[in-house]
């Protein structure tokens, strides 16, 4: 009994994603979905699994799983623009497939159960960041959050530029800018990392994913949580935080709210046992 406890949270997610896998399956009738999201949630498991065991690169396991098949097999070798450039791409050819449904899944409706899941455990190019030196911010939030609405508008606006001028071998085109696209964000999120001292700073300030993260996580079931009455303010938790949450304020304000990763070094670093999932 003690040992499905144990592994609950591991079992539930890879149920959900198993059903998912053959809803999809069967409804769209690709057994491309069967192996793409049993693959996604078993490493989710297993991350769960390996976590539950006190591993402690049980997140790292999960990053390079999910985030080099993401990156490697399903952008390169099958030519499938994962970036917000490609879910434009497949959304006004009006293809509901891998790319439109891994946005809907991971990136603007699931954040309401598990929040910026996807930036702690699946994105490929937090995979590399998290790998940096500072995985700590040394210093405050700045108010650079501005720019992802760029970023973001230039990516629809390269999108749409395309379809409005009717440019050809499109295709072609959007397998390039994922590779150039990929080049620009390491290019930038390790130059921001050294710049700010701050690993990651480019998922704070750039990254125009982030514009449909934020307003489903907003809401996300699952979310840090710490007891009041456990603990004794030795404010351990926030300095540890990649993401410069305040985790002792419970408020959803905008940047506790939406700004969390579920990267658990809070959880694990309270001497109290006071803060949970
Ligand atoms: S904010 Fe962007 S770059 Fe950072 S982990 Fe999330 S999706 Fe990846
Ligand atoms: S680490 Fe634990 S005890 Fe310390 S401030 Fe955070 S919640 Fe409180
Ligand atoms: S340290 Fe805690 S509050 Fe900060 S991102 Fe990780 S799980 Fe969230």
């Amino acid at each position: 009994m003690q040992k499905l406890k144990k592994y609950l949270p591991s079992l539930v997610i890879f149920g959900i994603f198993e059903t998912i896998a053959i809803t999809l399956w069967l409804t769209k009738n690709n057994l491309f979905y069967l192996f793409n999201f049993t693959y996604i949630g078993g490493f989710l498991a297993l991350g769960l699994a390996l976590y539950a065991n006190r591993y402690k690169y049980a997140r790292q396991v999960v990053q390079l799983g999910v985030g080099l098949y993401m990156l490697v097999y399903l952008g390169l070798c099958c030519n499938e623009n994962m970036q917000i450039e490609g879910f434009w791409y497949y959304l006004f050819l009006g293809v509901f497939e891998a790319a439109t449904i891994h946005y809907a899944v991971a990136k603007i409706f699931g954040p309401v159960l598990f929040g910026r899941g996807w930036c702690g455990y699946a994105c490929w190019t937090a995979m590399v960041l998290d790998f940096l030196p500072y995985k700590q911010p040394v210093s405050p939030r700045k108010k650079l959050g501005f720019i992802r609405y760029i970023t973001f508008g230039l990516a629809l606006a390269f999108v749409s530029a395309l379809f409005l001028f009717q440019v050809k071998q499109l295709e072609k085109i959007m397998f390039w800018s994922f590779l150039i696209g990929n080049v620009l964000y390491y290019a930038a999120g390790i130059g921001l990392a050294f710049a700010f001292k701050d690993n990651r700073a480019f998922c704070k300030y750039i990254c125009p994913i982030t514009v449909f993260l934020k307003p489903a996580s907003y809401f996300s079931l699952m979310r840090i949580k710490v007891d009041a009455d456990a603990c004794v303010g030795c404010g351990k938790c926030r300095q540890v935080c990649p993401m410069n949450v305040d985790m002792l304020d419970p408020s959803r304000k905008r940047e506790n709210g939406t700004e969390c990763i579920l990267c658990m070094n809070c959880v694990d670093a309270c001497p109290k046992k006071a803060v949970k999932l």
